[in-house]
């Protein structure tokens, strides 16, 4: 439960803060905009089954892949462009929000190995 709820918020609620940050004046069409960066989730349809509760998105679908990710960071980091950049870092803490679920799955997970979370990587 309290997984889930720290999930969500961090998905939908905090990358408003990240906006406010982002710029002071603007953060509400900003927040509208990193919000559109849930698209990315589409990958989960290419899936099957499309929702596995106890599945790590990260390195599985294949916008969250190890060949993707660092792109949303270095995008990040380097693009100029306002709007461009702005994605790059809702992109980069989409992935940050569901690694966390990842390595929460892990901890509740008594014994299973690392890599039976982390299937796709
Ligand atoms: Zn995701």
């Amino acid at each position: 439960m309290l997984q889930t709820l720290v999930h969500y918020f961090l998905h939908f609620i905090f990358i408003g803060a990240i906006a406010y940050w982002y710029d002071k004046t603007n953060w509400k069409k900003y927040w509208l905009i990193l919000l559109a960066t849930m698209l990315v989730d589409l990958d989960h349809l290419l899936a099957t089954p499309i929702f596995q509760a106890e599945r790590c998105s990260i390195g599985f679908h294949i916008l969250h892949s190890e060949y993707v990710v660092p792109l949303y960071f270095l995008g990040a980091i380097f693009i100029k462009h306002k709007i461009i950049r702005l994605v790059m870092i809702g992109l980069a803490f989409h992935m940050i929000t569901d690694f966390i679920d990842c390595l929460w799955m892990l901890s509740k997970c008594g014994n299973c190995a690392a890599s039976e979370v982390f299937r796709g990587i």
